[in-house]
């Protein structure tokens, strides 16, 4: 008898979308033996390019349900595909430890709440006098700030990650077309995606990762999903106070909803987790550093030296992300406005199980 893989790789997978997403489902999918056709007409300005990279895995409060299910099976995860795709990038790391701070009260009863209800996770409070504290009330000139560090959470940098899974693909043979899929449909038992250019990719599945422009695609098959467009942005921004060292404070941090990670000693990027808007603001410095109640001068004097922004997908009206199998060998996974890096991993999984089971 004839082994899976090798029945798999005379299946054909067409995945549309070429963020994180796409790429990862990829990625899971080459590995089991799938023959991959991945089409995107602009993979390099998605959102997933503009991702800070931040997983947050252990340090998510809620402990149950489909999220946290997704959650705690990507954290387990991402070691192992690191691992392995240190063989394309050695330099491929999640940096540890990430720290989330806050200057509220409430929020940080709740945090300590959290953190002695999970003692096991490598959570831990920090105190005031440890060093991740000193060093960030010295900088920014504080003394209310509190919070947990999570041994076990990190960042990984998502552009280097896009380009290993890149470099991965191109050695697998994966094809990859830049165009865009006006219509899909289906004929017989094949899938036959149309691009603008007119070509016809037949697949025998297809996996939709196109995020916002989901609908597009299966509207004329009397399917709907709700996604709302949901704008992140970051800056980086520049300093010039020869007193303030930023390396001297941890490598990727939270303060009050805003995400931070010093590149340089006078360089650090700064990102938004939530935004209800779609264009980039005028006065984004002034918003995304606004995390305390009084700036220190070499923040209030710095300058912003980059900028950038992605849209993401917000599912109205039910949890994100939206993963579904919509009728035999079309599934989409879409709607990841947050955390679409660090849910990757387990998403791709629950995606190739959907084909194993309708395959086989
Ligand atoms: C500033 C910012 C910071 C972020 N920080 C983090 C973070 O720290 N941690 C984290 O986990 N997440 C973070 N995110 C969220 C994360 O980036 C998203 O959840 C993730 O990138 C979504 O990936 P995706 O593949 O679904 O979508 P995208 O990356 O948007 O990819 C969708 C792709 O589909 C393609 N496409 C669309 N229509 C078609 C079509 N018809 N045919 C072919 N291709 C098509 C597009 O060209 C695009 O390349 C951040 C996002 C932003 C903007």
């Amino acid at each position: 008898m004839k082994s899976l893989k090798e029945n798999f790789h005379k299946t054909h997978v067409l995945i549309i979308g070429s963020g994180i997403i796409g790429k990862f489902n990829a990625l899971e999918l080459s590995e089991l033996g799938f023959q991959i056709t991945i089409i995107d007409p602009a993979e390099h300005k998605n959102s997933s390019n503009a991702a800070l990279g931040l997983l947050m895995g252990h340090m998510y409060q809620k402990r149950k349900g489909r999220s946290w299910a997704l959650r705690k099976l990507s954290i387990e995860l991402w070691p192992k595909w690191v691992e392995f795709l240190k063989e394309f990038n050695n330099e491929l790391k999640i940096a540890k430890p990430l720290i989330q701070l806050t200057t509220n009260e409430e929020k940080f009863r709740k945090l300590e709440k959290f953190i002695n209800e999970n003692k096991d996770q490598g959570l831990k409070f920090l105190e005031d006098d440890s060093l991740p504290i000193k060093n960030i009330n010295k900088a920014f000139q504080t003394k209310n700030i509190k919070g947990m560090i999570s041994f076990k959470d990190g960042r990984i940098n998502a552009v280097s990650l896009l380009k290993t899974l890149d470099t991965y693909l191109k050695n697998k043979k994966v094809s990859f077309l830049e165009e865009k899929i006006i219509k899909i449909r289906k004929s017989k038992k094949q899938w036959i995606a149309e691009s603008k250019t007119k070509k016809e990719i037949k697949s025998d599945v297809i996996i939709l990762c196109n995020s916002l422009n989901t609908n597009d695609l299966i509207d004329n098959l009397s399917h709907r999903v709700k996604l709302k467009p949901v704008l992140g942005q970051a800056i980086e921004v520049g300093i010039n106070d020869k007193e303030v060292d930023l390396l001297s404070l941890p490598k990727q941090f939270n303060i009050n909803g805003k995400n931070i990670i010093p590149i340089s000693k006078n360089k650090l990027i700064i990102g938004s987790t939530d935004e209800y808007h779609t264009k980039p603001e005028k006065d984004i410095f002034k918003k995304l550093t606004n995390f305390i109640d009084k700036k220190p001068t070499w923040l209030e004097k710095g300058h912003i030296t980059k900028q950038w922004s992605g849209i993401r997908s917000r599912p109205d009206g039910e949890p994100s992300p939206i993963m579904k199998n919509l009728e035999d060998g079309l599934i989409i996974c879409t709607g990841f406005y947050k955390n679409g890096i660090l849910l990757a991993p387990a998403c791709s999984k629950w995606v190739a199980n959907e084909i194993k089971n309708y395959l086989y």
